[in-house]
């Protein structure tokens, strides 16, 4: 009998209710282990140890992680193509698969699995799905896409394991997708938040009553920056709460094997992380140094279990907030992260300020009467701009709501004074997968 899920609310309890002695146990044992294993079997390691002149034993305690060296995104470009590289522990022959990045700023990122990590993966991933509320019988709609990208194939696998059914339905064809939501009832959905709002808006338009129409319990939104307001919106617009369902964020990369390495429970107060696979450190991006719990900082990540291709403090470029306050759920030993803030990369240098787009997203969807927004950053030498487009529902439109909006965007700025364009209902772009709602010009 395979352990299906049908009334589970931990799916590996004598994991998932560790305390956390026990858990710092298991993690001391565990990169112990992946330290010696990367320096015998991957060439970067091996170079990268002796250069700084670490042993594998150099770890006795938890702190001694921090004598081993970072891995960048830089290093994954320059030594893991095209198998894995430098980086890879196994024979090719190993290997069973790969996912990638796109790519589309240079050379992708490589995530390839051996037999072993697929299963690691679908395990985490089962374990990820019984924490959200997904349980045997539920019909989950995937809205990740298939193909080189790890979303689509990790949500679909799991599903399985925990017995409920899925439907590979990948990006795209909104018009096609509304019916058969009509028809098939799915009470789980995937997808980025971005899709899952535009589905709404669809559905508005078409006079369906999602609430009402729909069974819909659970959305698991991920894939790009979201927010508090993004989540009351989706809940409130499918009724998930009226269903003792909610929208929770998961998190993961192809680095890290794929979606799941930490996702949030029904209390919704930021996502767990898996650490008893995922080593996590939150540093200063700039000194490096540890920060503390509640503070802002980079995720840096060793993964314990992967064999394919295990990274030691691998710089995420994700900013976060670590809360290592216990939860509720009881998997108190399991750290959550707060919203990821954004990337390192996204922050947007504009006149010597620092802008996170998050802030921009946050202020502007606190606004109901916002339908959807842009930001244009004109970088050009003649004076340059820094222009924030909003998308007002016409039928709450007026002057007071414009000079609110555009007085909280200045509050929220504080360094910059944007230029805020209001456009009429239905100009700006809708995105089907990942938003793309920044546009830098670079004069
Ligand atoms: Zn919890």
């Amino acid at each position: 009998m395979s352990k299906l899920a049908v009334d589970r609310k931990y799916w590996e309890p004598h994991i998932e209710l560790m305390r956390r002695r026990e858990l710092e146990e298991l993690q001391l044992k565990r990169l112990r282990f992946i330290l010696r294993y990367v320096y015998e079997r991957s060439p970067f390691y091996r170079r990268k140890f002796n250069e700084l002149y670490v042993k594998p034993d150099d770890l006795k305690k938890l702190e001694d992680i921090r004598k081993f060296p970072f891995t960048t995104k830089e290093d994954l470009r320059n030594y893991s193509y095209p198998y894995g590289g430098d980086f890879l522990c196994v024979p090719r022959e190993e290997l069973i698969c790969w996912h990638m990045t796109s790519g589309t700023t240079g050379r992708p990122t490589i995530g390839p699995y051996t037999f072993k990590d697929y299963e690691t993966w679908m395990n985490i991933m089962a374990r990820c799905l019984v924490t959200v509320g997904v349980r045997k019988g539920d019909i989950l709609l995937n809205l990740y896409g298939y193909g080189l990208f790890t979303g689509g194939l990790g949500f679909h696998q799991s599903s399985h394991l925990v017995g409920a059914s899925v439907i590979p339905w990948g990006v795209g064809r909104t018009e096609a997708l509304i019916n058969l939501m009509r028809d098939f009832q799915p009470t789980v959905m995937t997808g980025t938040p971005s899709y899952q709002l535009y589905i709404l808006e669809q559905m508005q338009k078409q006079g369906i009553e999602p609430r009402k129409e729909l069974k819909l319990r659970i959305t698991i939104p991920g894939a790009e920056m979201w927010t508090e307001e993004t989540r009351r919106r989706i809940e409130d617009g499918y009724g998930l709460k009226e269903k003792d369902g909610g929208a929770r964020n998961v998190y993961g990369a192809t680095e890290m094997l794929g979606p799941g390495a930490g996702i949030e429970c029904e209390y919704e107060q930021g996502f767990h992380f898996w650490t008893d696979h995922i080593f996590l450190e939150v540093i200063d991006p700039e000194t490096l140094s540890p920060v503390e719990p509640g503070e802002q900082g980079e995720m840096v990540i060793t993964t314990m279990t992967k064999e394919a291709m295990p990274l030691i403090r691998y710089r995420t470029r994700d900013i976060t907030v670590l809360d290592t306050s216990g939860c509720e759920c009881g998997r108190e030993a399991f750290p959550r992260c707060r919203w990821i803030i954004g990337r390192v990369d996204d922050v947007i240098h504009y006149k010597g300020a620092k802008i996170w787009p998050s802030m921009i997203h946050e202020t502007l969807l606190r606004f109901p009467e916002v339908l959807e927004y842009q930001i244009i950053v004109d970088k050009s030498p003649a004076g340059g701009r820094f222009t924030v487009r909003v998308e007002l529902d016409k039928k709450r439109d007026s002057t007071a709501k414009r000079e609110q909006i555009i007085a909280e965007l200045r509050k929220a700025l504080i360094f910059v004074t944007p230029h805020v364009e209001f456009v009429p209902e239905g100009t700006l772009p809708r995105y089907e997968g990942k938003a793309r709602r920044i546009i830098i010009k670079e004069g």
